[in-house]
């Protein structure tokens, strides 16, 4: 490793490395009075999209009626196309909220995300086709009579216009997908065409999001869960809401009574207009040069899909400024999204003095050779873009706590996704945002690691379809 020494003499008005911190510092950090602005104007956002249709965050009726009982029982079938992987899941619910699942994944390549909608869902069914050939015969898992079709919960993961569980027209993609002819489409409709194609034993009942799987699934182990979130490749909540507190929805004739999870879509908070998030330069750049400018602002500064690449563009302006990694080649770490989210949060976990984990990191994926000073920076970098992100969430959450007077009765928060689970400090950091928003009842909220909601979740939501429709109250 260099020390110290090799970097070039600063001239009097040149930044230090602790200059540009103090900096980064400043301009990644949300005061609480900041937080307590952000939750304000999410939660009249929140209830703007309860009451009229089409806003920019459009709070989607799920027709998902209600929580589990914990008694659904039952083998389901369930796909998940997430942001990243697509999954085919058998879940066997076995009721008192237990289940075992058996499942296949398939990475899903950059083209595939960007080539045409039908093909997408093609691929969907020959997975599909393929999970359910190899896991039935003789000792397979899989048991399905000539003539009979096993339930299939789908868990799609962008937001569809519902206006029938079965049904949902795609608004917009997110998360970098782009496949053409799909938005305005329902994709259940296309989904079913491939399903027919492969000539499945499947019935399609249920479109879902992974967040209502997620909340549905929480709820069916733990009672007190109310809202669901997800902090993966892109985030989002969903909760329960009391149909009578949905104006927009008025005309259909809902019981009153009754109570509906409701997607918020929240990744597309402060889109287009940009009026209350603090969006950085790096934030800029990104939105700028993703595939859908102006959208999913909140997500943007969010999700683990661009957090790794926020972290690259700090470092390329330190490198141009000869503040970092002086005279080496750093051409590596200067390719767009060369430097994934998961490395950021290894980097924060670091718990080595010298920060070995650091060295091997930026040595294995960039060539680069690190002073301690440099590694210590790093780390420092990847705490605040954590931080924001996580205290940024804390802001969603209390939107929908203090809307539902969830302060008061507590609740849980049913939480999944990469960042969530693998990112240092994350779960506490979104804690702590709560209490600058709330003061110390904002301890009455708990998050915890949700059940797998876009298997289990679906598998539930299809059991619970199924009992409405024998029920005839469908
Ligand atoms: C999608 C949501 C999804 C979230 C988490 C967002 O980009 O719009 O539908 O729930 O990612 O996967
Ligand atoms: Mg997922």
């Amino acid at each position: 490793t260099r020390t110290q020494d090799d970097e070039t003499l600063p001239h009097a008005t040149k930044r230090t490395m602790a200059d540009h911190l103090r900096r980064l510092e400043t301009l990644f950090t949300l005061t609480p009075q900041r937080l307590r602005m952000i939750t304000h104007a999410f939660r009249e956002t929140l209830d703007l999209g309860l009451e009229k249709k089409e806003q920019v965050v459009p709070m989607i009726p799920t027709f998902v009626f209600g929580w589990p009982t914990g008694q659904e029982k039952g083998d389901y079938l369930a796909i998940d196309l997430g942001g990243t992987n697509l999954r085919v899941c058998l879940v066997h619910l076995q009721g008192q909220g237990k289940f075992e699942v058996t499942q296949s994944k398939y990475r899903l390549t950059e083209e595939q995300k960007q080539d045409e909608g039908q093909k997408l869902f093609d691929f969907c069914a020959e997975s599909l086709k393929t999970f359910i050939d190899s896991n039935s015969g003789e000792d397979g898992i899989l048991n399905i009579e000539p003539g009979q079709n096993l339930p299939l919960g789908f868990t799609f993961s962008y937001p569809c216009r519902q206006d029938s569980i079965d049904h949902g027209v795609l608004i917009r993609w997110t998360k970098g997908f782009g496949a053409p002819n799909t938005e305005g489409h329902n994709v259940a409709e296309m989904f079913q065409k491939s399903l027919d194609k492969f000539e499945l034993p499947v019935t399609l009942t249920a479109l879902i999001n992974d967040t209502t799987g997620t909340l549905i699934a929480s709820h069916y182990v733990h009672p007190d869960t109310r809202i669901a979130c997800i902090f993966g490749t892109g985030c989002n909540a969903a909760y329960m809401e009391h149909v009578k507190d949905v104006p927009k929805i008025k005309d259909l004739g809902i019981d009153g009574d009754l109570d509906m999870a409701i997607n918020c879509e929240w990744g597309a908070f402060d889109s287009f207009e940009h009026e209350h998030l603090p969006r950085t330069k790096y934030d800029i750049i990104i939105d700028e040069s993703s595939n859908k400018p102006a959208e999913q602002a909140f997500e943007k500064l969010i999700s683990g899909r661009y957090l790794g690449e926020i972290m690259r563009l700090v470092i390329c302006e330190l490198i141009d400024d000869g503040i970092l990694f002086l005279g080496q080649n750093t051409y590596k770490v200067e390719v767009p999204n060369a430097l994934d989210t998961a490395l950021v949060s290894l980097m924060e976990s670091d718990p080595t003095d010298e920060l070995l984990m650091i060295i091997g990191i930026m040595s294995h994926f960039f060539a680069l050779e690190t002073t301690l000073a440099e590694r210590q920076f790093l780390r420092a970098i990847a705490r605040l873009i954590g931080r924001r992100a996580a205290r940024l969430s804390a802001c969603g959450i209390g939107a929908i706590v203090g809307k539902m007077g969830y302060l008061e009765s507590g609740c849980n928060v049913g939480c999944d996704g990469s960042l969530y689970n693998k990112y240092p400090g994350f779960a506490g950091r979104i804690q702590e945002g709560l209490v600058d928003i709330y003061g110390e009842k904002a301890r009455n909220i708990y998050t915890h690691h949700a059940e797998d909601g876009s298997g289990v979740g679906s598998a539930i939501i299809a059991a619970m379809t199924k009992a409405r429709k024998d029920a005839g109250v469908y």
